[in-house]
C-alpha cells in the first residue's frame, strides 16, 4: 500500500484482515517482490509531489504498468489518463477522464448506495460508497469496464444526475472514486485481491456490514 500520505493505514488493515500480508510502501525498494499495489485516498497533488522528491515516481510508474493495482479516490486520480489540475502528470494507465473535487468540498462529502455488478454476479448485494472530495469520472475509454455505478439521485452533490460510473477496471488496473476501506464491507478488496490480482484470501466474514458512518469523521481527504 503506497504510504506517502492519506488513509493507507485502513487499507493495510483491511488487506491483512483478509489474510494477505501487506506492507507500507515509502521507498523504491519496498516494491521489490510485491504482487499488487494499492494507492489510497488522500491528496493526489501531495502524493505526486512527495513521490517526485523521494525517487518513487519512476518505480511506481513502472509497477502500475505491469502489475495489479487498485486506486481509491486520490489513487484513481493517479491512475487516470486525464485528470484536472495536477502539478505533475498522472500515471495514465487507466483510460478515463476524472474531474477532481467535482462533487464539491469536504463538507459536501456523502455516502450513497452503489450498484456493483462484479459483486452482484457473485450473488451479493450492492455496496455502500463513501465519497470524500471525490473525483467524478467524466469519460470512460473504450475497453474500460464499469465495475461500480452510483444510482440516479443517490444523495450528495450532483443529486439528480443519472446513473454514473464510480468504479472502473481495465485488465489489472482498477480505480474507485469512493473509499471501500472506510466501510466494514470487505468484498471489494477481496474481489480485487482474488479476481484481479489472482491472490488467495482467507475465508473471512465478508458479509455486508454497513458501519461506514462511524468511520466518516476520521476520514482524510
Ligand atoms: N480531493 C482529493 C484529490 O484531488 C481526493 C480526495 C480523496 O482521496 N478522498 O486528490
Amino acid at each position: 500500500v503506497l504510504a506517502l500520505q492519506g488513509d493507507f493505514a485502513r487499507h493495510l488493515s483491511v488487506v491483512r484482515s483478509l489474510g494477505v500480508s501487506a506492507i507500507p510502501v515509502t521507498l523504491p525498494e519496498h516494491l521489490d517482490g510485491l504482487e499488487a499495489l494499492l494507492l489510497p485516498g488522500g491528496e493526489s497533488t501531495t502524493m505526486l509531489k512527495l513521490m517526485e522528491s523521494n525517487g518513487l515516481r519512476e518505480p511506481l510508474a513502472s509497477f502500475v504498468r505491469s502489475r495489479p493495482v487498485l486506486g481509491t479516490c486520490a489513487g484513481l486520480i493517479l491512475l487516470a489518463t486525464e485528470a484536472s489540475a495536477l502539478p505533475h502528470s498522472s500515471f495514465g494507465v487507466l483510460d478515463v477522464t476524472v474531474e477532481r473535487n467535482a462533487y464539491g468540498r469536504q463538507i459536501d462529502s456523502f455516502s450513497a448506495p452503489l450498484e456493483v455488478p462484479v459483486l452482484e454476479a457473485a450473488g451479493g448485494a450492492g455496496f455502500h460508497g463513501v465519497f470524500i472530495r471525490a473525483p467524478r469520472i467524466r469519460r470512460v475509454g473504450s475497453g474500460v469496464e464499469v465495475v461500480a455505478w452510483r444510482a440516479p439521485g443517490a444523495g450528495g452533490r450532483g443529486e439528480g444526475a443519472g446513473r454514473e460510473p464510480v468504479g472502473v477496471r481495465h485488465g489489472r488496473v482498477v480505480g474507485l472514486a469512493f473509499h471501500p476501506e472506510l466501510t466494514a464491507d470487505l468484498r471489494l478488496h477481496a474481489w480485487f485481491l482474488t479476481a484481479v490480482a489472482g491472490l488467495r484470501v482467507a475465508a473471512a466474514d465478508l458479509a455486508h456490514r454497513p458501519s461506514f458512518a462511524a468511520a466518516m469523521p476520521g476520514a482524510r481527504a
